[in-house]
């Protein structure tokens, strides 16, 4: 079974508790069929040693957009994959307009110089159209297009009949509100209230979505000192608030 794992929880500005929000998929039972990240934000190397992932076992990096939040962990992560003696491919998938960034950054860090022992394999997805980009174990993993500032892709994993998203950086997306069931789903949650451009407020969460199709919610992106716990109560019935969880990243 995949589960879906939070390395990083908080929003663009970080927290004192947060790292920015990314995500690790992973093969509960067959740890062979690799891992695979969703952005790489604050320290992965720290974060995947917690969580004691092998680092030649991630397969892919899946960046959802090219915000500096989502991405600015990727030098430290090839780093560590060096120093671990990677002989692998890593695949790393981006949007088609981010594609160029990607490899003028690449050269940037001039790996060849390390040197490091593993390639790159660039996949270029359209952000504006479902994609499918790899298969984990059992499960497909898709893109799906989000609602943000500049083009930016939810993450959908489907195993069998369960079926996890995560929105990554948007506004109350159509794509999310047609599923008949998620069993589980991870959305963004950059502000308790108030009716936000680019991105999501719990409160809009809660007035755009059924709320009774999501299995379990887990709110990432979180930002310091913003009343969530009020904006429940005020917005969210008993039965709502109780599929609601707020990512906590290992201690
Ligand atoms: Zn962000
Ligand atoms: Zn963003």
């Amino acid at each position: 079974m995949i589960e879906m794992i939070c390395l990083g929880t908080g929003y663009a500005a970080a927290a004192a508790n947060r790292d920015n929000t990314y995500l690790l998929l992973r093969e509960q039972v067959n740890r062979d069929a690799g891992t695979v990240l969703i952005d790489v934000g604050g320290s992965p190397l720290t974060k995947l040693k917690k969580e004691q992932v092998d680092l030649k076992a991630i397969r892919a990096v899946i960046f959802t957009h090219f915000h500096i939040d989502h991405i600015y962990g990727m030098p430290s992560l090839l780093w560590g994959m060096w120093l671990a003696g990677r002989e692998e491919e890593l695949t790393i998938c981006c949007g088609s307009g981010d594609e160029k960034k990607l490899r003028h950054w690449l050269e940037l860090l001039e790996m060849d110089s390390w040197p490091a022992k593993f390639q790159i394999k660039i996949h270029v997805y359209k952000a504006e159209e479902k994609a499918e980009l790899l298969t984990l174990g059992e499960a497909k993993v898709s893109t799906f297009p989000a609602k943000h500032a500049v083009p930016t892709v939810g993450i959908e994993v489907r195993e069998g009949n369960r079926t996890l998203v995560y929105s990554s950086d948007t506004e109350p997306n159509e794509w999310i509100r047609q599923y008949d069931y998620i069993d589980e789903l991870y959305h963004e949650c950059t502000l308790a209230r108030g009716a936000l451009v680019h991105h999501t407020s719990l409160q809009q969460f809660s007035q755009f979505y059924n709320l009774h199709v999501f299995g379990k919610i887990v709110f990432v992106h979180l930002s310091d000192q913003e009343d969530y716990v009020s904006a429940m109560n005020e917005f969210m019935s008993e039965e709502e608030k109780a599929r609601i969880h707020f990512a906590e990243e290992k201690a």
